[in-house]
């Protein structure tokens, strides 16, 4: 079996033909899904869908992208609301991308809704989903300022060796995804042979960053990332689906 740590099943066009998406993901051995949230708006859909389906995960964020859109002390009181109401919940995606917020202003902002949100996943004991994009130092000195030591998923990783090393000393699991499905995406593959299995989970972002242009991501394609790293790391991708299954499990089952 194989687990996606990050996947927007809720999201168009993948909600629209559900059903469907978890037919063919299952036909892949993709039998577990981690859901992370946006926005407030898709924060119902995600626990509706989470008690649906067993073997669907939730978690609810504030994104980056979004925090400029969006009141934060009201997101701040739902999402604190749902996590006394659902003690499985994590919280995520959040985060800071700093290629879309360059000026100190805008980034300031982002690192305030991020630190809000770490807090409260603290505060509950929650594991997190974070994105991060050029920003590996700043989410680690607000980790670091707000005493998190939760851990969680750091997606869609695209930092440096060195950088991943630290995220895994804070109690991070690297998730690789679709970046490593790019031969000539040397960082990422670097960090795939170099990190031992047990800092790694698996991921797609569906229906985001495919493989294939002008198509959707499919969750299906978490099993494409496991033959490349098993290529990288020269076992059979079994072996991988196993290892990082495990990996994603014994963070969910401890909260
Ligand atoms: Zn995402």
């Amino acid at each position: 079996m194989l687990f996606d740590t990050h996947c927007h099943l809720t999201h168009a066009p993948l909600m629209q033909q559900l059903p469907r998406i978890l037919a063919e993901a299952a036909a892949a051995e993709v039998t577990h899904f981690l859901v992370p949230g946006t926005t407030p708006n898709d924060w119902d859909s995600i626990l509706k869908l989470a008690q649906q389906y067993d073997a669907i995960y939730a978690a609810l964020g504030l994104h980056p992208w979004f925090v400029c859109e969006h009141h934060l002390a009201q997101a701040l009181t739902t999402l604190n609301q749902r996590l006394i109401a659902h003690p499985q919940l994590w919280v995520g995606e959040i985060g800071l991308d700093f290629m879309r917020a360059t000026s100190s202003e805008a980034q300031q902002q982002q690192i305030d809704a991020f630190e809000a949100q770490l807090q409260l996943a603290q505060a509950h004991q929650r594991c997190v989903v974070i994105h991060n994009v050029h920003a590996s130092s700043a989410c680690l000195s607000s980790i670091k300022r707000c005493h998190f030591t939760q851990g969680g998923f750091a997606h869609a990783f695209s930092g440096s060796l060195e950088e991943a090393q630290e995220w895994v000393k804070c109690g991070f699991k690297i998730g690789m995804g679709s970046l490593l499905l790019k031969p000539n995406a040397r960082k990422i593959r670097r960090i795939a042979t170099e990190l031992p299995l047990s800092s790694m989970v698996l991921e797609t972002d569906a229906p985001y960053m495919s493989p294939e242009p002008n198509h959707p991501n499919h969750p299906r394609n978490t099993q494409s990332v496991a033959k490349v790293l098993a290529e990288l790391k020269q076992t059979n991708w079994h072996t991988i689906a196993q290892a990082t299954s495990t990996n994603a499990f014994n963070l969910l089952q401890r909260t």
